[in-house]
């Protein structure tokens, strides 16, 4: 293991899923690995501060869940003795858009799992507390990140730990995993080098959230629901997935100021305006388990990190540091996971090299576009809703005309079905798209249409 090694002490910054996952990833190649928290880490799954979001449904995508079981072997099975239910791929969710309410719902071959973010979480903590080479230390709020009087390489990190005290840190890496990027930022600024270029989707989401228990007369066709609007008038949708300990999680929200109350009657109200009753039916009678969460996503953003020219050598943002999606996709702690996973493989493969840590974080830049590429083309689609601010795709028409063609196809095609949830879950980029016999059919259907 030794050989291995290519520095004595990386500092992670953030205990939520990129934190978790990166510090995984960087296991057996630093002397130890240290993860600063600000929160509390609570012991059972429940909810704490520093991660509002988790009060919302967090769909777990399958390539999410096999870059888990990638970094953390067996991970699906610590995820069902938690309680997390089981899901068949295009069978369990019943899915409702315009035109298909339901679309079909057919067995896909594959299963998923769903739970709530606090638990997956935890599942993923312990596997990280277990490594003995990696010390989690909360309510430890990094300051700011440290470097050479140059500016050309990082140092470590000073931090409030939990008995006030200011402390430094030194590591040979520092992984900023604290969601919003700003101690990258500012050390960038510091040190008068230019900030990455962003691309922002501004979609100014509003959602709400409730928890219910799953009644005794609950239908058996589905164990969730999604309910998509009608862009590009109808903003209003819906998501609700089981819960380990028999439960619903219910998340309903809207865009540009058509978003729900924070009362547990005006959820109601809200839920049986949607554009299919699945939801409100399911819900208005099920007894409520707690009070109403609210949460506002104001856009998606894109850092390009890509295009700055030399970094500080010891500084890797990763997870929503570099890149935050419209959470309706689902696509957040997935994509972290498989961040984690190409970090694991670039310090695999640079291990021969006399400085890995020196092109780490520009080869990943580079080599996480591909990884963006899908989910980002995605979150693309917001701008169905004409109000979305940003920079509209000139070919955006053509898009959503191929989409829907290829939602047809995907209706009456299981194979195409399939291969479509395959791209939703990050399995298969969306080139597969480009197959000459599906381009042949969908152009045949943008025809007919
Ligand atoms: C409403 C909503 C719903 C979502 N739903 C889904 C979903 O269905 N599926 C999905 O895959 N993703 C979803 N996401 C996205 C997902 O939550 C994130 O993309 C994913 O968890 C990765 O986030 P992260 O770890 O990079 O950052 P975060 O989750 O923000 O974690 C950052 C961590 O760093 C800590 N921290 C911050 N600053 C400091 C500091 N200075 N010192 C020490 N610690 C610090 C924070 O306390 C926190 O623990 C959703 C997001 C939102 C907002």
């Amino acid at each position: 293991m030794a050989s291995t090694l290519i520095g004595k002490r990386a500092v992670v910054i953030g205990a939520g899923m990129s934190g978790l996952t990166a510090a995984g990833a960087l296991a057996n190649r630093f002397d130890q690995i240290v993860v600063l928290e600000r929160d509390t880490l609570p012991s059972e799954p429940t909810f704490r501060a520093g991660t509002p979001q988790a009060r919302h449904v967090h769909g777990l995508l399958l390539s999410g869940q096999r870059a888990l079981s990638e970094l953390f072997p067996g991970f699906e099975q610590d995820l069902a003795r938690a309680g997390a239910v089981p899901l068949r791929a295009g069978l369990d969710v019943r899915v409702e858009r315009p035109g298909y309410d339901p679309f079909p719902q057919r067995d896909l071959g594959w299963s998923g799992y769903a739970a709530s973010r606090p638990t997956i979480e935890r599942a993923v903590r312990r596997r990280v507390e277990s490594h003995p080479n990696t010390m989690l230390r909360q309510r430890c709020r990094v300051t700011e990140v440290m470097a050479s009087p140059d500016g050309t390489v990082v140092t470590g990190v000073r931090c409030e730990n939990d008995t006030g005290t200011s402390e430094t840190i030194t590591a040979d890496l520092v992984v900023d995993a604290s969601g919003r990027g700003a101690l990258t930022l500012a050390l960038l600024d510091s040190i008068g080098r230019p900030l990455p270029e962003e691309t922002t989707i501004g979609i100014d989401l509003g959602y709400a959230t409730c928890i219910f228990s799953i009644p005794d007369d609950a239908s058996t066709d589905w164990k969730g629901v999604m309910t998509f609007g009608q862009a590009p008038h109808n903003s209003r949708g819906g998501l609700m997935l089981p819960l380990e300990g028999n439960r619903w999680m219910a998340t309903i929200g809207g865009r540009h100021g058509n978003v729900p109350p924070g009362d547990a009657e005006g959820f109601l109200t809200y839920a049986k305006a949607l554009r299919t009753p699945t939801i409100y039916n399911a819900i208005k009678h099920a007894k409520r388990l707690d009070g109403v969460a609210r949460y506002g996503f104001p856009e998606s953003v894109r850092r390009h990190f890509e295009r700055l020219d030399g970094f500080p050598r010891g500084l890797l943002p990763i997870g929503d540091a570099i890149c935050r999606f419209n959470p309706v996709y689902g696509q957040g702690m997935s994509v972290a996971a498989l961040e984690a996973c190409l970090l694991k493989r670039l310090l695999r493969e640079s291990g021969e090299t006399a400085d890995p840590i020196a092109e780490l974080a520009s080869t990943f830049f580079k080599e996480m576009q591909t990884l963006i590429e899908t989910p980002w083309s995605v979150a693309v689609l917001d701008f169905a809703f004409p109000e979305t601010q940003g920079q509209r795709p000139a070919d955006f028409e053509a898009t959503l005309k191929f989409g829907i063609a290829l939602t047809r196809i995907a209706a009456e095609d299981p194979a195409v079905h399939k291969l479509t949830l395959e791209v939703q879950h990050l399995l298969k980029p969306l080139s597969v798209y480009r197959d000459p016999d599906l381009l042949r059919r969908v152009f045949v259907k943008m025809a007919e249409a």
